[in-house]
């Protein structure tokens, strides 16, 4: 049984208090976690009153449902009954308020797209719209799909296809300069063939039923300098195929970015001219974030890293292209008593220095996690339940770090406070190997003891290696023999530290820890005068 302290809820330094861009969660009173939730959905008790009937929901039945004690929100074009949730909701009663009575889809991704409302949710489903949602108004009607789909405007996406004997080559046109192997996601299961790219602030969605069976493996390729990617798939027969495939939902739409949103909003001029266009060109723009999309992946290995942190390993399908960008993350889900919860975790290097571990496997079919283990937390005990060859669904990467903030980089300041160290693994490894400018690099990390600081000696080792790198342990905790530095972050430790190598250097500041000590900490570096471009604060 999940220990639930009983005084404030969530604890001041809890997890629970991680909200999604910052938001601040209520307290909840006692008995009302998510556990709670969970058990009172799983009791029986008829929670949208309905009886188990599933009704079809006009838009003036809908509005009639605005009260707390009788709130029906719709979601992509499902109605749930929230009354009975209202108090366990971590955002509180107001926040589902705002939606009572509405289309609450907007609202609900702009807050927490990744939580799985249809699970959490399924025992308040009253049932579906009478009218079609408005994320269907992109989807494409059922017909073949064949080249004519390619010939589209000049700064648009657009893809095209042709074959050999035995392969099936997808050519993708992004238009875009900038694109890499990061910047593609492709997965095709079952029927369903997916390739999300990502194009600045938008998500251009290929999704097709193909015509004829695939082999499981496929390649990727991305010329850079014209910005196309090419998916090389090879046919389970050497028949020629007349069609691709037909369109699946969201098929050849352009749809803005979750972590974009707001630019989204602001640049009208991207608006205006994609509106302009929607008719004549055969794309579609849906206006929705979509859900983000999950893969099952394997645990292949587990190794303690400190007594209470391990490394994963994870491996993709086969059938799955996907590399995580340095400074993003993705949600990891997993059934817990029935209902899929998922978190949030960032993705790491198998090691800081590759030499440390061998043999190195391929990058590309391969993500590692640092994660810490709560004993009394809901999901990170479930996760290290999980046994060699067990799977865990895997998100696609969202976050904003863009790796542009590198170029020309002089002076690079870390400061991590417990796993809020792992998106600084990618950073340290990316920042020491692929940028020429890089001056210095310096780490604060934070944490209670020294038995909590993940991966000291290799962090020695390469502060050793490397003579741009320097590390600063900085315990809260400490027994009492320990030299280094202790405390909590502070003026003085940062003045102190945050020292520019030449004095108009080119700097960044990164910034990860619990929501607490990363709020402190760019209140501080402001009042140090770092500007809003010289800092990243990692947050949800
Ligand atoms: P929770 O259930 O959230 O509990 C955590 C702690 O809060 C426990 O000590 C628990 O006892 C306490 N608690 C729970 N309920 C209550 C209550 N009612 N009252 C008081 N205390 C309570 N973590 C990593 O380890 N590695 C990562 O790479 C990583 N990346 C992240 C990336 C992002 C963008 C974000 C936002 C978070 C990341 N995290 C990472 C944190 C991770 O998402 C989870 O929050 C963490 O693993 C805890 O999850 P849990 O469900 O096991 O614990
Ligand atoms: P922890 O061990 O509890 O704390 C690490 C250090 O930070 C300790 O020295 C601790 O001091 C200090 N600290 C905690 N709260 C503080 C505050 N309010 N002000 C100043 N110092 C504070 O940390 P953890 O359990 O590993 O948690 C790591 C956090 O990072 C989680 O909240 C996780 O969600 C977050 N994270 C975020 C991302 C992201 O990308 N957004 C990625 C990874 C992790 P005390 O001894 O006093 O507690």
């Amino acid at each position: 049984m999940l220990n639930v302290p009983s005084q404030s809820f969530p604890a001041p330094r809890s997890q629970q208090r991680v909200a999604s861009g910052g938001r601040s969660k209520v307290p909840l009173k006692q008995g009302r976690s998510l556990m709670d939730w969970i058990r009172l959905t799983k009791s029986g008790k008829d929670l949208t009153g309905l009886k188990g009937r599933l009704i079809e929901v006009t838009e003036e039945e809908l509005k009639k449902h605005n009260k707390k004690d009788d709130c029906w929100i719709c979601i992509r074009g499902f109605v749930y009954n929230v009354s009975p949730y209202m108090e366990y909701h971590p955002g509180g009663e107001d926040e589902l308020m705002r939606a009572a009575g509405s289309d609450g889809t907007e609202l609900f991704d702009q807050v927490h797209r990744w939580v799985n409302y249809e699970s959490m949710l399924k025992e308040c489903l009253v049932g579906r719209m009478a009218i079609k949602p408005a994320v269907l108004k992109g989807m494409l009607p059922k017909s073949q799909v064949t080249d004519t789909l390619a010939k589209e405007g000049p700064s648009y996406p657009s893809y095209d296809w042709f074959q050999t004997n035995s392969l099936v080559t997808i050519a993708i046109y992004t238009k875009q300069k900038d694109i890499n192997l990061d910047s593609i996601i492709v997965d095709h299961q079952d029927d369903s063939f997916r390739a999300e790219t990502i194009i600045k602030d938008f998500l251009y969605l290929i999704h097709i039923g193909l015509s004829h069976e695939v082999q499981e493996d496929f390649s990727v390729r991305v010329v850079e300098s014209v910005g196309k990617i090419e998916i090389v798939l090879k046919k389970k027969e050497n028949t020629s195929w007349d069609f691709l495939g037909h369109p699946l939902e969201n098929h050849n739409s352009l749809i803005p970015r979750k972590d974009a949103e707001d630019t989204y909003m602001k640049n009208s001029y991207i608006r205006k001219n994609i509106n302009q266009r929607r008719e004549t060109f055969i794309f579609t723009f849906s206006p929705n974030v979509v859900g983000l999309y999950y893969r099952k992946c394997q645990l292949i290995s587990k190794e303690n890293v400190t007594h209470d942190t391990r490394l994963f390993c994870l491996m993709l399908p086969p059938s799955t292209h996907l590399q995580v960008p340095i400074g993003q993350h993705v949600y990891l889900k997993l059934p817990i008593t029935g209902t899929e919860i998922v978190k949030p975790y960032t993705p790491v290097s198998g090691s800081l220095l590759s030499e440390f571990k061998e043999p190195v496997l391929p990058n590309n079919k391969y993500i590692y996690f640092l994660i810490k283990i709560y004993h009394t937390g809901l999901f990170t005990p479930e996760l290290d339940r999980l046994q060699i060859g067990d799977f865990v669904s895997v998100s696609s990467p969202e976050g904003n770090f863009k790796i542009s903030k590198f170029q020309e980089l002089e002076d690079l300041f870390l400061l991590a406070a417990g796993t809020g160290f792992t998106p600084m693994v990618k950073i340290l490894n990316y920042a020491l190997t692929d940028i020429p400018s890089l001056r210095k690099v310096k780490l604060m990390f934070f944490n209670k003891t020294e038995d909590d600081i993940i991966w000291r000696s290799q962090l020695e080792k390469l502060a050793f290696k490397d003579k741009r790198l320097d590390v600063e342990f900085v315990l809260s905790a400490p027994v009492s023999e320990w030299n280094g530095k202790q405390g909590h972050i502070s003026p003085a430790l940062l003045s102190e530290f945050l020292k520019r190598n030449l004095d108009k250097s080119k700097v960044l500041v990164c910034i990860c820890g619990p929501v607490p000590f990363t709020e402190q900490g760019v209140r501080l570096l402001q009042d140090l005068n770092f500007s809003k471009n010289e800092i990243h604060s990692f947050t949800a």
